[in-house]
């Protein structure tokens, strides 16, 4: 590794480019959104008082910043390294797609659109956005696949709680690919008064590097934090990986940390055979899908394949492009864990330490379980804990406890 330069400032360049992928393959009718989009984050990012009022918000409403949780139980369980927990499950809505959807509320404010649209797998992100519009009087459409409405039930009804329109998607697999689609075919037919809010580190430029920015407070806080707590910098940072939007956030302001390693765990459904998982990484492929360039799961004519996983918010074909950059060069790891391992660390976490944990986070705590025996006591792992796992209790117990929940 030290002969890679790594410079994560400088990326991605000014046509979304990391390496040789993202970049902005986008319909003409949306050339000028995104150019608009474009302008205005480079001001806003440059204007204090954008920062300003983004920074208030992030502490007051958002409830920033979140604990680095020692997680001592857990940790002399395991028997090996020091394990500590990025409680992003304690922000306002239970994950950490509000540092993103309020970034992006207080942009369509700056851009004067009045409405607001967004996709959505497992609903977090549709919470949190429905949740910024509320808070600044927007309407507000999700889109969201039919399955993902059946599995993530409470979420569709916070969302219409929270006074958002919920629309669901019925081509396709109905999860979130076909959600994307539904939101992009929304966006340019009201382009003018519309901001699509995407919810991770994935589509067209400038969203990976925007969405990235606004997530990268939960590592520039971790690193603060155990540097407060433990005197040095981490061995290894841990997060789940869907469009890659919390791991990000999480790895960004230690890529430069040679001695810090980084590992991204992504769904490895029912095990790595085709169509039965979303590790895109596991024999997966350069390709294109909706606006970037990225790794993804397709067959050999080009085709998406289906996906799976257990958790609605890491079924996703293709991984965000910074994430296939770092992997290229070797700086960034990818693992996977199945169903039945997510669901194992799901149980122990909320047995051994009293925190119920999103079924997406429980992905990270699987590779935690395994890698945490074989590290030294001397040694720390900060793992991202993306959410909470309230959303998550009528599938959890049908699979853990045998039991039925009706929301
Ligand atoms: C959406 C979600 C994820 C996956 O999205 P990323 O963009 O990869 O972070 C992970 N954890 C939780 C709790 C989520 O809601």
């Amino acid at each position: 590794m030290s002969t890679i330069t790594i410079n994560p400032a400088a990326l991605p360049d000014a046509r979304g480019h990391f390496g040789t992928f993202g970049g902005a393959f986008i319909p003409e009718t949306l050339m000028t959104a995104f150019e608009e989009l474009t302008a205005a984050y480079e001001q806003a990012k440059a204007d204090p008082a954008f920062q300003a009022e983004l920074a208030g918000l992030l502490k007051d409403y958002v409830g920033r910043p979140t604990p680095l949780y020692f997680a001592e139980r857990w940790t002399e369980r395991l028997g090996g390294a020091r394990i500590y927990l990025k409680r992003e499950d304690l922000l306002h809505t239970g994950a950490h797609k509000i540092n993103n959807a309020l970034g992006q509320i207080l942009l369509a404010k700056r851009l004067g659109k009045p409405r607001i649209i967004a996709e959505t797998g497992a609903g977090q992100h549709g919470v949190a956005t429905a949740t910024v519009a509320a808070r600044f009087g927007f309407d507000c459409v999700i889109y969201m696949g039919e399955v993902d409405m059946q599995r993530q039930a409470l979420n569709v009804a916070r969302m219409r709680l929270l006074g958002a329109e919920v629309r669901g998607v019925t081509a396709g697999q109905r999860t979130l690919k076909e959600a994307v689609n539904e939101a992009l075919r929304d966006w340019v037919t009201n382009v003018r008064t519309t901001h699509y809010i995407l919810g991770s580190a994935l589509g067209a430029h400038p969203f990976p590097m925007m969405v990235r920015d606004f997530h990268r407070i939960i590592g520039v806080e971790a690193r603060r934090q155990i540097l407060e707590r433990e005197e040095r910098l981490p061995d290894l940072l841990v997060a789940c990986v869907g469009g890659g939007s919390n791991a990000m956030g999480l790895f960004h302001p230690f890529l430069e940390d040679a001695g810090v390693r980084m590992v991204g765990v992504e769904a490895g459904g029912h095990g790595i055979k085709r169509g039965e998982h979303a590790a895109r990484f596991q024999g997966g492929k350069l390709g294109v899908l909706q606006g970037t360039k990225t790794w993804l799961l397709a067959d050999a004519d080009g085709q998406i394949e289906l996906t799976h996983s257990v958790s609605a918010g890491l079924d996703y074909a293709a991984v965000g492009p910074e994430h296939a950059y770092y992997h290229e060069i070797g700086r960034t790891e990818y693992t996977y864990a199945t169903d039945d391992e997510a669901l194992d660390a799901f149980r122990d976490l909320s047995q051994i330490e009293g925190i119920i944990p999103a079924l997406e986070t429980a992905h990270a705590l699987a590779y935690v379980k395994k890698v945490a025996p074989t590290m030294g006591r001397d040694q720390t792992i900060v793992v991202n804990l993306s959410g909470r796992g309230d959303k998550d209790v009528a599938q959890a117990a049908r699979f853990l406890l045998g039991e039925e929940i009706k929301f």
